[in-house]
């Protein structure tokens, strides 16, 4: 028989994927340099030469079996290792190879670290607005997804309905800085807060409350801003890292989980992975990529267009009197739309080729994204459009 659950998620597409799609579509008839496509979040810069000129040596230089075999289901022992070592040197932390488990980029990470620290029935906890697959890669373990609404003021956290909302149910809280779809990054007091409500929650409660950070975009930081690194806040934390937006790699689906050296479960909880891995075939990234992106973790691509795009956009936003909190980074930017409904806002902006996301799905109605991982030459075209919705429907 069918699986009804599934079937029922065919007529669920993803509002992202469908914009991008009717983005496309357009593009056929009047060239896509004239669509503002603004839905998806594709790094539009190269991934660094090194990645590349190191791909090149693997493949002129390595064996096909260490190239294209089976990784160990918890990843190469030797990338594993240059990963621990690269975040103790980046943000003085103490983690093990052991604590690593290598993913197919942070939706794989995340989906496996929800289910090491949660059983079906629990639930976990996330904060509007937010990224909206968190309902499929929460939903996915039997867990369930809890929201707490947005702060529109900062688009830091309403510290007050969490804790209203953190009960003995919730078992881990998923959080995502820099942020995916506001551009904000959480402040050294807001996560110093989190962790500190955390830490008593767990105590209160007798078992400790996980903090599972996905963090894709974490090196993507405007005006020369130092990383907060999310697991030197709370002991009991998971970080979920994906190289698809530093590297510019989404399509080599690869990542890590790092479990916090601290917490004393963290080597049985990534090893767990490796056995989560086997259940849900989400398992053995490739081996060439893995190698590959071990050679370069300290780099990223150049990415100084998204600071100079956001720029562009929120001098123009703010111009035009729109509500908007000014990214810290990522590629993304959250205004609020001109009218209650976000939807029949975007609707009009699609009459001027400007394609842009309400954020109902993102449990943020009234607001939406733009996605500016794409040329300069084209954000400054989409501003004319931008003004004429403003003066002919405002
Ligand atoms: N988490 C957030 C917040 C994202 O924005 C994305 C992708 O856009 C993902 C996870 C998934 O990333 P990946 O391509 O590494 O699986």
């Amino acid at each position: 028989m069918i699986n009804p659950k599934f079937k029922e998620m065919l007529g669920q597409k993803s509002v992202i994927r469908n914009l991008s799609e009717a983005a496309t579509a357009r593009g056929k008839e009047i060239g896509y340099e004239n669509v503002f496509d603004y839905s998806l979040g594709n790094p539009s810069v190269p991934t660094p030469d090194a990645f590349t000129k190191e791909m090149i040596r693997l493949l002129e230089t390595e064996s096909p079996m260490t190239l294209h075999g089976y990784s160990p289901s918890l990843g190469i022992e030797s990338v594993r290792k240059a990963v621990a070592d690269s975040l103790n040197k980046r943000f003085g932390m103490n983690y093990k190879a052991s604590d690593i488990f290598m993913t197919s980029g942070a939706a794989g990470a995340v989906a496996h670290a929800v289910r090491a620290v949660t059983v079906p029935g629990d639930e976990v906890i996330t904060f509007a607005p937010f990224f909206p697959e968190y309902h499929h890669y929460v939903g996915g373990t039997g867990a369930v997804l809890k929201i707490v609404p947005p702060d529109t003021k900062a688009f830091q956290i309403d510290f007050e309905k969490f804790e209203e909302m953190l009960t003995p149910s919730v078992k881990a809280v998923l959080i995502n800085t820099p942020n995916n779809p506001t551009g904000v990054v959480y402040s050294k007091e807001t996560l110093t807060k989190l962790a500190d409500m955390l830490r008593a929650k767990s105590e209160e409660f007798g078992f400790p409350i996980y903090l599972i950070s996905d963090e894709p975009y974490r090196e993507i930081l405007f005006g020369g801003a130092k990383i907060n690194f999310v697991s030197s806040f709370y002991d009991h934390s998971i970080c979920c890292y994906s190289f698809s937006k530093s590297l510019s790699l989404p399509g080599e689906r690869i990542g890590y989980i790092a479990v916090n050296p601290a917490d004393p479960d963290s080597t049985t909880i990534a090893t767990m992975c490796g056995q989560i891995s086997r259940g849900i075939g989400h398992n053995c990234p490739p081996s060439i990529i893995q190698l590959a992106v071990s050679k370069v973790l300290d780099l990223t691509s150049d990415m100084s267009v998204y600071e100079q795009n956001m720029r562009l956009l929120y001098a123009e936003l703010t111009h035009l009197d729109f509500e908007v909190v000014k990214p810290d980074g990522t590629f993304y930017i959250f205004p609020k739309a001109l009218e209650e409904d976000a939807v029949s806002f975007c609707n009009k902006a699609l009459k001027y080729d400007l394609v842009l996301v309400p954020a109902d799905s993102f449990g943020c109605p009234g607001y939406f994204r733009m996605a500016y991982c794409i040329d300069t030459e084209k954000v400054e075209r989409s501003l004319t459009a931008l003004r004429k919705i403003v003066s002919a429907e405002y």
